[in-house]
């Protein structure tokens, strides 16, 4: 099989690629999510200045050199476009590399890939909107089955990942009813719910219990950081979704120790 590790070279080439499709990734991806926020279609029409509806340019559509060639601002009513921007696209480009180096030119990448495009686009929907879309879900959800022959789970290990799917969204499930009769008030969303069962899906029940607790952590240092009082609603996507494309790339070492300790 070809491997990005063969030589040098290859791995600078394909990081290259891989950084300069990520940042178009990252654009796409905020546009869908600033679409998608707004109940408007992500596939169809141009991109236009949010200040002044002007259609973009093909200068202003490049990812990160579009931003710093117009120093920030729009090209055509002068208003300043957020940094969110061009920070979303050098974080995609980032992600995108360490998915590569990660899990090389593989079915295992691909599959791996879609799900972290999804975990950043309804992040940046749910900052928005409060709103954790279906798409986001069930596209990741096909493609976890789709890769099935080519990512190397055993029969067994299929089913110890779909059961703890079931069993973790269930029981994310029982709990947020339970606080919702204790608090008088919604606790956890249904989104988040749906977003905790692929969560176990992909990383397994040690891999979900570590993503569990990593997420209420940020969730915590999130609201903390942004004041949030406990009357206000508050996205929990985004830290659900960073603790677990962490757990994705880097929580391999992680659960092999959790599990060692456990004699498994
Ligand atoms: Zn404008």
């Amino acid at each position: 099989m070809f491997s990005i590790y063969l030589s040098k070279e290859i791995l600078y080439y394909f990081c290259f690629v891989a950084a300069l499709f990520g940042a178009a990734m990252g654009s796409f991806l905020n546009c869908a999510a600033w679409r998608i926020a707004r109940g408007e279609s992500f596939l169809t029409g141009r991109s236009r200045c949010p200040a002044c509806g002007h259609p973009l340019g093909p200068v202003d559509l490049l990812p990160v050199l579009g931003w710093l060639l117009r120093r920030g601002r729009c090209h055509y009513c002068g208003a300043p476009v957020a940094p969110r921007y061009v920070l979303t696209e050098c974080a995609c480009a980032a992600l995108t590399v360490l998915c590569l180096l990660r899990f090389d030119l593989s079915a295992l990448c691909l599959r791996n890939y879609v799900f972290l495009c999804c975990l950043f686009c309804l992040s940046l929907v749910d900052l928005d909107s409060f709103i954790i879309p279906d798409g986001c879900l069930l596209l990741p959800a096909l493609a976890w089955f789709a890769a099935l022959p080519w990512c190397g789970l055993s029969a067994r290990e299929t089913v110890v990942h779909v059961l703890s799917a079931l069993l973790c969204g269930g029981a994310m499930l029982a709990l947020a009813l339970l606080m919702d009769k204790l608090l008088q008030k919604e606790s956890l969303g249904g989104g988040d719910i749906k977003l905790f069962a692929l969560v176990a899906l992909y990383l397994g029940p040690v891999g979900f219990l570590f993503a569990l607790f990593f997420s209420c952590v940020l969730g915590l240092l999130f609201a903390a950081a942004t004041r949030r009082g406990t009357g206000t609603p508050f996205p929990f996507g985004p830290a659900i979704a960073a603790a677990c494309t962490c757990m994705l790339l880097f929580g391999q070492g992680l659960t092999a120790w959790y599990l060692s300790l456990l004699g498994l």
